[in-house]
């Protein structure tokens, strides 16, 4: 097995990024990082609060103002971004083993991640180039166009699962579209959100675009919401945060994009290929350590497969492998952080009362401390159980069987949740017409969890407001001014005149 170390190189503290440099916070504040695998302090980071959160929405609000960056051409921005793109896929390995160590995510999947990040913003480096004008003409009377121009100052607060790729999905539309930015990343994970700014400036990104303030989400985030300065505020973390900071804007009516929590159903019919429905369902909730927001938790299998299903299901899930996050044979690496260790461990008791334990259910051996949960299998869960309901984020799943079409529709509704829904059917008719009805942002017919960097992101219900990705994400980031002219012959009112 391989040895658990941390990363050589790491940085004696980390601290805020704000107009350019490295800085404390004002008041000296700082909170402890965790080691996932030994859950001991391996860092102490900058606790941000509002006086810090002002000192980096000033900054950016005067690279925005005076800067060069919001007035470049698109092409110019483009390159800059580009740029970036290069220098995170030429570091993908480091950042990889520095995401790893610091969320516990298995060393191959977090690779996966940072070159997922570089294509988010290569994407945004060539839309923002390749985007047409909107241009409406009514020939030989009107003509109306729309001017896209920056907002401003985007607020970004970003979750600890996939950090510096979730960062990279925000980071990139508002940069290519001309905003600066306020960062504020989740304080379990704050390592690789740092690692931005040398990307930033190494890639030519001006002085004061880029502004980072570490911190916790009710000093740090909070303060970010509630500036008056920030005229958007882009987030994705859980539902209940999502619902504080709805409020907590709207004195402002500020733009808002949410992605939140999900507990999403992936369907697997009678006529589906089983082997494949199995592998992908596996992959669907157990990736990542099961801390995915678009996880496939509760498998609804049809009742004349369902068997076989749960057999082959728990015997393949025991074998996914549990190990150190930096080995690269581990599929399911340490949960983030003990708090959140405990959370998904409440679940698997409540579990155990609530459904048949068909496999894991504790702690894997040869991992008596750290953050290690085994892949942990539920059958017959009825759906008012907590573990049907209630969003777990971590490798658990729930499995419940349906009989017919109506059925499988209704039990894969019957949530608050609605971000994704995956179906395995051989009819294609079928899974079109269950996509139809299901309640969710995103559906993947017997695929898992692929998706072009054209198409929306979003949830419906508990799990989102606004979509972004593609032009979704351009639209949001950008104020839309229509103009209008009316060619020939203005448009003459009678009002007031002579008769
Ligand atoms: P979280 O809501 O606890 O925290 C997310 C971020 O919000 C962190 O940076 C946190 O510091 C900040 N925050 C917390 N309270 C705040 C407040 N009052 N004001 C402003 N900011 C505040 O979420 P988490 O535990 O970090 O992430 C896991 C959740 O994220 C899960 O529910 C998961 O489904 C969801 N998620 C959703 C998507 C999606 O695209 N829909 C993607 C990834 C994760």
């Amino acid at each position: 097995m391989t040895e658990h170390r941390p990363p050589a190189d790491l940085p004696p503290r980390i601290r805020h990024y704000i107009d350019g440099a490295f800085v404390d916070s004002i008041d000296g504040g700082t909170f402890d990082v965790l080691d996932p695998v030994t859950n001991e302090t391996y860092v102490q980071a900058a606790a941000g609060t509002a006086a810090d959160i002002d000192r980096a929405v000033a900054a950016a609000r005067r690279a925005f103002n005076d800067g060069p960056w919001p007035r470049m051409l698109p092409r110019e921005r483009s390159r800059v971004l580009h740029r970036i793109a290069d220098i995170v896929e030429s570091r993908d390995a480091r950042l990889a083993e520095l995401e790893s160590f610091d969320s516990g995510l298995p060393i191959t999947q977090a690779l996966g991640q940072a070159r997922r990040a570089a294509e988010n913003f290569r994407f945004f480096a060539d839309l923002i180039v390749a985007q047409a004008d909107d241009a409406y003409k009514v020939p030989g009377k009107q003509l109306n166009y729309v001017n896209r121009t920056p907002i401003g100052v985007a607020g970004l607060i970003t979750p600890w699962n996939t950090p510096f790729m979730l960062e990279s999905w925000k980071l990139g539309p508002a940069l290519a579209t001309g905003n600066t930015v306020v960062l504020k990343p989740a304080e379990f994970t704050p390592l690789s959100a740092s690692l931005w700014a040398g990307i930033f400036e190494e890639a030519g990104l001006p002085q004061g675009v880029f502004n980072l303030v570490n911190g916790l989400g009710e000093q740090a985030g909070d303060a970010l919401v509630k500036h008056p300065d920030v005229p958007l505020i882009s987030f994705t973390g859980e539902s209940s945060t999502g619902q504080l900071i709805f409020g907590n804007a709207a004195p402002h009516l500020k733009g808002l994009s949410m992605e939140l929590g999900g507990k999403s159903p992936a369907i697997v019919f009678a006529d589906a290929d089983l082997d494949t429905a199995i592998d992908a369902t596996i992959f669907g909730v157990f990736s990542l350590n099961g801390e995915r927001c678009t996880a496939g938790s509760r498998i609804l299998v049809q009742r004349e497969v369902y068997d076989d299903f749960v057999d082959r299901y728990a015997a393949q899930a025991s074998r996914v492998r549990v190990g150190l996050p930096s080995d690269p044979s581990t599929e399911v690496g340490a949960l983030v952080h003990p708090e959140h260790y405990a959370k998904v461990m409440s679940y698997v008791e409540i579990g155990k009362t609530e459904g048949r334990l068909v496999a894991g259910g504790g702690r894997p051996d040869g991992f008596e401390t750290g953050n290690f949960v085994q892949p942990t299998v539920f059958a017959d869960v009825a759906p008012d159980a907590r573990i049907f309901q209630e969003e777990i984020f971590g490798p658990v799943v729930a499995i419940t069987p349906f009989d017919t079409d109506e059925e499988a529709l209704a039990l894969a509704n019957d949530t608050k949740y609605g971000l994704a829904a995956y179906v395995w059917t051989s009819d294609l008719r079928r899974a079109h017409t269950f996509a139809q009805s299901v309640e969710a942002g995103m559906v993947w017919l017997n695929s898992n969890n692929v998706r072009d960097l054209r198409t929306p992101f979003g949830g419906v219900k508990a799990s989102g407001l606004g979509h972004e990705g593609g032009y979704r994400s351009i639209d949001f980031y950008t104020n839309q001014q229509a103009v209008h002219i009316t060619l020939g012959a203005p448009h003459n009112p009678t009002f007031g005149k002579e008769a």
